[in-house]
């Protein structure tokens, strides 16, 4: 995920508003920004690795010169954040800049392709391609909207671009599942990944839809609609809309908090994991095979979605694992482990203290190390033989939740592709999971859009309560602690995550009249035995909420509250859609008790400290 912006003033100079536009877009990626004007025929382009502000103050973008040009802000999916990989992008001659958010799957082969026709390529970013590309097509037609039209076709993946070149005063825009709108003012026209970037300019606003391109010029945007074939149809003009927001809500895309947004973004993040490309999976998964033990390290949220993998190595791909909470993972348990293990590194930021240490010990007694993060260019990836990265797009809200569901999909992928490794699955079994797995983006869809009501007025329900146990078997434990941590990093409420069946050796004597507990409570083969827990704990006179399926009439019943969930497609990721109810309830916790989600008191987001 990134910021893009392109601008055309009527007349003076467009880079400094260029450059107040990604300021306004940095809660979408802060690695390194770049902006690329054109001014008599001439491109000019000025990026670096940074914040914008920062980057500012070395190279000064305000001196860019001309009224027209685009602009980045980065969340590198493609090669570290550096000033060669920093966008925009521009082709052999540099008549044509280029800045793009997305990712482009197939850039490989297109890449080598451009290499053999004599292209020469200046960073390691799949985006490159694209201004190569158009450069090509330029040479079939003189227009750059059919040029660009002709390029589209060609990439596989994700992208929002937007197209500049230094011929003409106009620019191309283009999307396909990546966010575009244009802006439309009385200075100038504009297009964005969002509205915040333009609206002290305008409020007048077109949102594009998938295969649109648009044409922008001084005398405003004229929308077309790409086909399979590379060729345009202009549509109708589209009346704008006008935007109400303040560009604070702009930027939370007209959530309260980022904590909210990024709950509800889960569908997308998670459909981005999910399409991680096979070959990068299969040798991750083999150097993971090729080792007779296999230590999980992470810590917080990422401890407990290496819990879960814990349950999904075990059941799919027969695989026991080692799951060790990084801050114990280092002096002690390093000891015992050599070059017959591979480390499985789980972290979000790829900057976590603790995580970093215990994998530096690991390394150095010889282990292989394996990284899952969201950052690319982050510490655990130089120390990393390979990385998957999960396709969160920066998390602002400092409670971890898309990244969760990003960080369960990858390790669930994981362990389908080890269970085809070690023999455990069949090819059919493994599709099948596969088709399982990709019906979760939908599904917890559903849950937020059926169930965050009845979440919220359970949270009201229980506003006077100090203290919760959450309680789930099997792979549900991990989602229980994981619901628990929620509700005590943000709502500051005392919580405990345990396993259910564990409960009766300790916790159940706090268990009083009135006390609440929450179970998560799957359809799977823990089911039965769960409900005996419900019943230990209703005896004492516990108030039960249960997140259980909507068929599951019987706990239904036996609950005080029940958040029925729709029937799971695989049992074996059950957490990935269990877990959003528990992230609601925490947050409208947080806002009934009168708490910012977004800023809880003695947390940050990346935890660089011992
Ligand atoms: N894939 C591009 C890059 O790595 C764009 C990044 C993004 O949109 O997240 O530079």
């Amino acid at each position: 995920m990134c910021g893009i912006i392109g601008a055309i003033h009527l007349k003076g100079n467009i880079s400094s508003i260029l450059r107040q536009s990604l300021k306004r877009l940095e809660y979408r990626g802060y690695d390194s920004s770049g902006i690329a004007t054109v001014s008599d025929g001439v491109l000019y382009v000025k990026k670096d690795k940074g914040k914008i502000d920062d980057i500012h103050d070395r190279i000064n973008f305000d001196t860019l010169p001309g009224s027209i040009g685009i602009g980045h802000t980065r969340w590198a999916t493609h090669g570290p954040p550096s000033k060669a990989n920093a966008h925009p992008h521009t082709d052999c001659q540099n008549r044509i800049a280029v800045v793009h958010n997305g990712i482009i799957e197939n850039y490989q082969e297109l890449r080598e392709q451009l290499l053999s026709n004599g292209h020469h390529f200046r960073s390691q970013t799949d985006t490159e391609v694209i201004p190569h590309l158009i450069e090509d097509a330029l040479n079939q037609t003189p227009r750059l909207d059919e040029a660009v039209a002709q390029v589209l076709p060609q990439l596989e993946g994700s992208y929002a671009i937007v197209v500049l070149r230094a011929k003409r005063k106009e620019l191309v825009c283009a999307r396909k599942e990546s966010p575009l709108v244009i802006g439309l003012g009385s200075r100038g026209v504009y297009c964005a990944s969002d509205v915040p970037a333009f609206l002290p300019m305008t409020r007048k606003t077109i949102i594009l839809e998938d295969d649109e391109l648009v044409h922008l010029t001084s005398e405003g945007a004229l929308v077309s609609r790409i086909n399979e074939s590379g060729g345009l149809t202009q549509l109708p003009i589209r009346e704008p809309i006008t935007v109400k927001w303040t560009i604070d809500m702009a930027q939370k895309g007209g959530y309260p908090h980022f904590m909210l947004k990024e709950i509800h973004e889960q569908p997308r993040a998670l459909g981005d994991t999910l399409r991680i490309r096979k070959v990068d999976l299969d040798a991750f998964t083999e150097l993971l095979h090729n080792h007779k033990n296999i230590l999980t390290i992470a810590a917080g949220t990422s401890y407990h979605a290496t819990l879960a993998a814990k349950y999904m190595f075990s059941q799919i791909a027969n695989q026991l694992i080692h799951g060790v909470i990084a801050s114990e993972g280092s002096d002690t348990i390093a000891r015992s482990l050599g070059a017959d293990t591979a480390v499985l590194a789980v972290t979000q930021s790829g900057e976590t203290i603790d995580t970093i240490h215990a994998v530096k010990h690991l390394k150095n007694q010889g282990a292989t190390i394996l990284a899952i993060t969201n950052t690319v260019g982050s510490s655990i990836t130089r120390l990393a033989d390979s990385v998957l990265y999960t396709q969160a797009g920066p998390e602002i809200g400092v409670a971890a939740t898309k990244t969760y569901a990003t960080q369960l999909a990858t390790l669930a992928l994981l362990s389908i592709s080890l269970g085809k490794m070690t023999g455990a699955q069949t090819k059919k079994e493994c599709q099948e999971l596969h088709d399982a797995l990709n019906q979760f983006p939908r599904l917890i869809q559903s849950v937020i859009r059926n169930q965050e009501n009845i979440i919220k007025d359970t949270a009201q329900e229980y506003i006077t309560k100090s203290s919760f146990f959450f309680l789930g078997r099997g792979i549900s434990t991990s989602t229980a602690m994981e619901g628990a941590l929620k509700i005590k990093e943000i709502a500051y409420v005392h919580a405990e995550g345990y396993p259910a069946g564990e409960s009766k050796h300790g916790p159940i004597a706090l268990v009083e009249p009135g006390f609440p507990i929450v179970f998560v409570a799957p359809n799977d083969n823990t089911r039965r035995h769960l409900e005996g827990n419900v019943m230990e704990m209703k005896a004492r006179g516990a108030q039960i909420i249960s997140i259980c399926s909507e068929k599951d009439q019987t706990l239904i019943k036996l609950s005080d509250h029940a958040i029925p969930l729709p029937a799971l497609p695989s049992t074996s990721f059950s957490p990935i859609s269990y877990a959003v109810p528990l992230q609601l309830l925490a947050y409208y916790a947080a806002i009934l008790r009168g708490h910012n989600p977004d800023q809880p008191r003695n947390l940050a987001k990346a935890v660089t400290v011992l």
